[in-house]
């Protein structure tokens, strides 16, 4: 009896929510410019990505996002150092996160066009500027905004260095040399002072 119950109460509810199958070669799985490498699924069928951006030369760090809901987490905000997810942090937190959210299925949002996606970086670089100071900029800070962004590591840092060109008011980039190993700084220039 109480298998019955069960069915009936699963077939009750999977007819509109039913996750559907895991689209293991869909384009919108494999967002540009970061690696997926696990995958849960919340209570009624949302995807909760555990993805990096990292390309491993500084450490590869890991971020959690729910394609359902808003949730989104690059880090442990109660740790005092180390924050930055490795992947066992980042699986547990989208596991917890899967095993409470309601939210239903949505697909990765759509991709933006070259200018759109670039003036979200200026955006991100206009923001930063401070009156008192140069403020530096750490890329990694867009991990969390890299499934909406979907452009390569590459292509964000052609774009900054196009704006330290054309708006050096702007951005500056400094790069340093350590024994072999190259050294890129970015640098949201200080406001103007009138
Ligand atoms: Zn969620």
């Amino acid at each position: 009896m109480a298998l019955t119950l069960f069915s009936r109460t699963r077939t009750a509810i999977e007819p509109e929510h039913a996750p559907q199958p895991w689209p293991e070669i869909g384009e919108t799985w494999k967002p540009e410019g970061v690696v997926v490498t696990q995958r849960f699924l919340g209570l009624a069928g949302a995807v909760v990505l555990v993805y990096t951006a990292d390309t491993g030369a500084n450490g590869t760090y890991y971020s959690v996002a729910c394609l359902g809901c808003h949730f989104a987490s690059a880090e442990d905000r109660q740790r005092t150092y180390n924050r930055r997810y490795s992947l066992a942090d980042a699986a547990k937190v989208a596991n917890e996160h899967a095993t409470t959210c309601r939210a239903l299925p949505r697909d990765l949002p759509a991709r933006p066009d070259d200018d759109t996606a670039r003036e979200q970086l200026h955006a991100w670089v206009r923001r930063a500027r401070r009156n008192t100071e140069d403020v530096q900029l750490w890329p990694s800070d867009l991990d969390l905004i890299r499934l909406t962004l979907q452009r390569t590591n590459d292509w964000i840092v052609g774009v900054f260095q196009q704006l330290a060109v054309d708006q050096p008011e702007a951005l500056r980039i400094e790069r340093s040399q350590y024994t072999d190993h190259a050294f890129v700084s970015y640098y949201a220039r200080r406001l103007p002072q009138d």
